[in-house]
């Protein structure tokens, strides 16, 4: 087995993520068994419990692990299911090393932090490749080089390396700023995160050089001078329109025969067309289909962001792609609608809404307002998670005049609990077992005939990822199907509703489901509910 750990320096968002799974993306190409594990430096056991404005998507894997949101980008570019042991934070890492002391898995020995936390390290990183029989581990280490919490990985890498030299690479990932005074690109910050890398005994193979333009020969040589690696292994990494044209970037560089040469590999084929023919379609496809997102994950501070929303964004994008038009995204806060209600009409500019997962009362209200409005006014809706128990609500509401319709996440003592706590959650929150507790990971659900669900998916039984807590009231069901809510898709073991959808005589699209099909979406194979959605808008 090949290890390449992946490393950043200069600073951390310059896409450690994306560089790993283009890298990962380009070995399976060349006909290479390819896995990618992320380290989180964080005590966090999970990302479940961490801030998605400050951390990004919480991405749930099939078998239920809530992890960072490049394990997103590696499902994404890698077409295949990761799980659970391909994810590791710091608090994971030391909490498996404390359980093992307390069950004397160490025999009685004194157990220290070096060896034997980055032997844990180690041990996960090998069953990760084991589990998934692969060629070829990619290791990304969360954060930059130099901080003090990502040393005890940095030690990871270097004893492996020292345990088997011909088996490990390391994979320096740059960043190169161009100050508007100077107008000059400059290599120095790079210089200092080598010099920082050096000092934890590890030399970079490869150095992918993040800047807003190429990077000219001239600093090529020097940082190779500089930097102790030779200027063919100094690739340049331009901003690009689509993360997804990186594999080809990097092919340009021949970054994997670089990386297969030091590692004694050899390739057994090369096959890029359909990353080409995917790259061509989104920048040649000009009709423009116009997506409203509602949240409330937007905004640090003075900045908007929306990664707490990768996975459903790169899912619209997939199935627009595979429709030949061009997404055109507009993030709304739903609190504005609370505020100011006469936006909502605004709303009609959109070929759809989305209203994503999410948590808690704020911004409730103006996404109940806004579901009502585009169930009105006959706008594709799909609602994802919360979107889905939003939309019942607003349904329960409006149509079945159940006037204090409500979920008892909001609201503990509503008259109508139309949505309310799944069977155990109750007494776990009330315990303060927060972590890792939800109903998480993938379930199977079957689908209604006739449905809208059914011919987008075209199969009678699917399986989709969760996360939640709250869950349609069974007690409300007769009534939300009297009134014409359709419950088009039930887990029929666990008795849930899990899809709610209008009859196409009523609504060309409104659809609201429990789980979360976003995380099952991949560029090369877009997810049916999407398409059939984006086939819709369109
Ligand atoms: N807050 C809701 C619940 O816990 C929905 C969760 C979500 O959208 N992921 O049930």
């Amino acid at each position: 087995m090949k290890y390449i750990f992946v490393v950043g320096g200069v600073m951390s968002g310059v896409g450690k993520g994306a560089t790993t799974s283009s890298i990962g993306a380009l070995l399976q190409s060349r006909g290479f068994a390819v896995t990618a594990v992320k380290i989180d430096p964080y005590i966090n056991v999970d990302a479940g419990t961490m801030n998605p404005t400050e951390h990004g998507e919480v991405f749930v894997t099939v078998d239920g692990d809530e992890t960072d949101q490049d394990i997103g980008n590696y499902e994404r570019f890698l077409d295949t299911n990761i799980t659970s042991v391909n994810y590791m934070t710091t608090g994971r890492v030391y909490l498996s090393v404390i359980e093992r002391e307390r069950a004397m898995g160490y025999k009685g020995r004194c157990v220290e932090v070096v060896p034997d936390v980055p032997q844990e390290v180690i041990d996960r990183i090998k069953r990760a490749g084991k589990n998934a029989k692969a060629d070829v581990v990619l290791i990304e280490i969360g954060g930059t080089v130099g901080e003090y919490q990502n040393l005890l990985f940095l030690e990871a890498a270097r004893i492996l390396k020292l345990e088997s030299p011909r088996n490990v690479a390391t994979v320096l990932v740059s960043y190169l700023p161009i100050p508007a005074s100077i107008g000059e690109m400059k290599t120095k910050p790079t210089q200092h995160a080598v010099r920082a890398l050096n000092g934890t005994g590890i030399q970079p193979d490869l150095i992918i050089c993040r800047a807003t333009q190429m990077v000219d020969d001239v600093r090529k040589k020097k940082i190779g001078i500089f930097c102790n690696v030779q200027a063919e292994d100094v690739i340049s990494a331009p901003n690009i329109d689509t993360i997804y044209e990186i594999p080809q970037m990097f092919d340009s560089q021949h970054v994997v025969e670089r990386l297969m040469k030091k590692l004694g590999m050899r390739a057994r084929k090369n096959d890029l067309a359909p990353w080409k023919k995917l790259v061509s379609t989104i920048k040649n496809t000009k009709r423009e289909v116009k997506i409203a997102v509602l949240g409330k994950y937007f905004s640090t501070g003075d900045y908007v962001l929306s990664d707490a929303y990768m996975s459903v964004i790169e899912a619209i994008k997939h199935a627009s792609w595979a429709h030949d038009v061009k997404p055109v995204l507009t993030w709304i806060s739903s609190e504005d609608y609370e505020k100011d209600p006469k936006k909502l009409k605004d709303l009609a500019k959109f070929d759809g809404v989305v209203v994503p997962g999410g948590f808690g009362a704020r911004g409730f209200e103006g996404n109940i307002a806004a579901i009502k409005y585009v169930r009105e006014h006959k706008i594709p809706y799909l609602g994802l998670c919360y979107g889905l128990q939003m939309a019942v609500i607003e349904f329960a509401r409006n149509k079945c005049g159940i006037a204090r319709a409500h979920t008892q996440e909001v609201d503990a003592k509503t008259p109508d609990p139309v949505v309310h706590f799944m069977a155990g959650q109750k007494e776990k929150i009330s315990g303060g077992k927060y972590g890792g507790t939800m109903r998480l990971g993938a379930y199977d659900c079957n689908l209604l005939k006739g449905s809208i669900a059914r011919n987008a998916y075209g199969s009678d039984i699917i399986s989709e990822r969760h996360r939640h807590r709250y869950e349609v009231n069974n007690d409300y069901r007769e009534t939300l199907q009297k009134n014409g809510l359709v419950l088009s898709g039930i887990n029929e073991k666990l008795d849930l509703v899990e899809i709610v959808e209008l009859p196409k005589s009523v609504h060309p699209f409104f659809v609201g489901v429990q789980f979360h099909p976003e995380f099952q979406s991949r560029p090369l194979n877009p997810h049916k509910l999407f398409m059939k959605f984006i086939e819709t808008c369109k």
